[in-house]
């Protein structure tokens, strides 16, 4: 255990009450906190919360934390890999949280973004490249696929960074902290969409026009992005996700 876990645990207690404050808890929301580690955030968010839930997968921390919140039966401590534990088990509205370990961080975000209903607010602390793509503007060399399916779902705003002397262990990089308030849009055909938009995004120094002319046919991505006033040289990174959205319901169905 340890390090191949992504067990960076965050020594500040000035950024753990900044983080506190970011969740922005009034004494009765559901939290699911993930990778809850040594504790310390957790017992924070556990005075604050209505009901705490805490996913860790380090059977040793587990216990750890089991034994921590033993007579707090607001907190639950489950040992499982977040990317496995059902994630609609709790009634909705949920807050979720986590200093998310960084080798499977887009996996988590994904799994996040595809329950995003479930959730009201998801406030994570990442490597700060990753808060850098998941709140980038069009045009910018950050911006991608992460972050349109961020943007699809919630309204992103990243809070602040946390130097690496934050943490122990020390990791390499900057870390940072993202609010993304859920907010999805309304679309049928949801899943068409990102099928789209991955393939708009494939090879990203090529135009739209190169990316989806395999699936939908010149003609019909000539007169997509003639319809909604886009140019034939433009690019996915230009277009924000409500211009993304209305690329693909021009286009239709491949
Ligand atoms: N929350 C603590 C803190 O801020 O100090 C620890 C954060 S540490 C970056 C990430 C935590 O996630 C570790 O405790 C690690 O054991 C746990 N973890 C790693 N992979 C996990 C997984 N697949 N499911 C649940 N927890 C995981």
């Amino acid at each position: 255990m340890g390090a191949h876990l992504g067990q960076h645990f965050l020594a500040s207690e000035g950024y753990r009450k900044r983080i506190l404050d970011a969740l922005r808890l009034t004494g009765r929301e559901t939290v699911l906190e993930i990778g809850p580690g040594r504790g310390e955030l957790t017992a924070l968010i556990a005075e604050r919360a209505g009901r705490l839930i805490a996913v860790e997968i380090d059977p040793v921390l587990a216990a750890r934390l089991r034994e921590q919140f033993v007579e707090n039966p607001r907190v639950e401590i489950v040992q499982a890999d977040i990317l496995r534990v059902p994630l609609d088990a709790w009634p909705a509205p949920v807050r979720a949280f986590g200093n998310l370990p960084y080798y499977i961080t887009s996996p988590i975000l994904l799994r996040l973004f595809e329950n995003a209903r479930r959730f009201d607010r998801i406030v994570v602390m990442v490597q700060q490249e990753v808060a850098e793509r998941l709140s980038a503007q069009p045009g910018t060399r950050d911006y991608g696929l992460l972050t349109v399916t961020a943007n699809f779902y919630t309204s992103v705003r990243m809070l602040f960074t946390i130097p690496p002397g934050a943490f122990q262990p020390r990791p390499k990089i900057f870390s940072a902290v993202v609010e993304m308030k859920i907010a999805p849009k309304e679309l049928a055909g949801e899943k068409a969409f990102f099928r789209m938009a991955k393939e708009a995004f494939a090879q990203k120094r090529k135009t739209l026009m190169n990316n989806l002319k395999q699936s939908y046919g010149t003609d019909r991505v000539k007169a997509a992005l003639g319809a909604v006033a886009l140019k034939e040289t433009a690019r996915a990174e230009e277009l924000s996700v409500e211009k993304m959205i209305e690329l693909f319901l021009a286009l239709g169905l491949p």
